[in-house]
């Protein structure tokens, strides 16, 4: 895209300038994770464009946990790096390759906190929707998605695989690559050109491709936006 500024990468030009470095490790996601994918994968729930709301809040918070860190830091605190970038959120449509990609520029995540935090189910929401699952049922899952939310894990509704990039702002840490079709394990592996903050990549389901288009994207940024603290910039232009 021509008229992309920004200095750091992104996936809109469809070249990743990200490189494997480590090699590849297959994990399995915790049985309570793997439990609430499979659920979340197949369930009929029909507002499945609220992913675009868990993953923008997700950047979101990503963002102000990166600032209150610059400014709470003390003399005894671990050196942040590239402390003057811009804090914002970007999102890429790309139809031909049937992706949306969600990119902050926040605190990213270390390999142990990617691993605790897209492996288990550490959080509340996700929590509660397992123990309603256990109580009411299967069946029941799209309108206990919809009272609960499942955050991250809500992409799969929509996504074949997911890939995501990180590095942690703590100055001196590496990038990493999770990916997962949803359906039991997950992958992560070292990679080198990630800058610092986290992007996703949502490889859509061929029905769900309604999420690569512009305008529809557009819809329903603005539906949620108002409540984000950040820029928010669609394929280069800010909502
Ligand atoms: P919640 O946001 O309620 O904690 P989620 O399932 O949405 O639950 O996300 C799980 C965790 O993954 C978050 O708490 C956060 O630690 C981590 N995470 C998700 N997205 C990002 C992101 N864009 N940047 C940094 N950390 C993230
Ligand atoms: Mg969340």
């Amino acid at each position: 895209n021509p008229m992309f500024t920004s200095n750091y990468s992104t996936v809109s030009d469809q070249k990743p300038s990200e490189t494997t470095k480590g090699n590849s490790e297959r994990k399995e996601f915790q049985a309570e994770t793997r439990m609430l994918l499979d659920i979340v994968a197949r369930s009929l729930y029909s507002d499945k464009e609220v992913f675009i709301r868990e993953l923008i809040s997700n950047a979101s918070d990503a963002l102000e946990k990166f600032r209150y860190l610059s400014v709470s830091a003390t003399g005894d605190s671990p050196q942040l790096e590239n402390a003057d970038r811009a804090l914002e959120i970007k999102l890429t449509t790309d139809k031909q390759n049937r992706t949306l990609t969600f990119e902050d520029s926040g605190i990213g995540m270390t390999k142990e906190e990617l691993i605790a935090n897209l492996g288990t189910i550490a959080r509340s929401g996700s929590k509660s929707f397992i123990e309603e699952i256990k109580k009411q049922g299967a069946e029941q899952a799209s309108s206990i998605i919809g009272q609960f939310g499942v955050g991250f894990y809500s992409a799969f509704m929509v996504a074949e695989k997911i890939e995501v990039f990180t590095r942690s702002s703590i100055a001196g840490s590496s990038g990493y690559k999770w990916s997962s079709d949803g359906s039991g394990t997950y992958e992560i592996q070292e990679v080198d050109g990630v800058p610092i903050g986290t992007k996703i990549v949502v490889y859509l389901k061929t029905d769900c491709r309604e999420f690569a288009d512009d305008a529809t994207v557009k819809n329903i940024i603005m539906k949620y936006s108002n409540f984000i603290g950040s820029p928010i910039l669609l394929n280069s232009e800010q909502i």
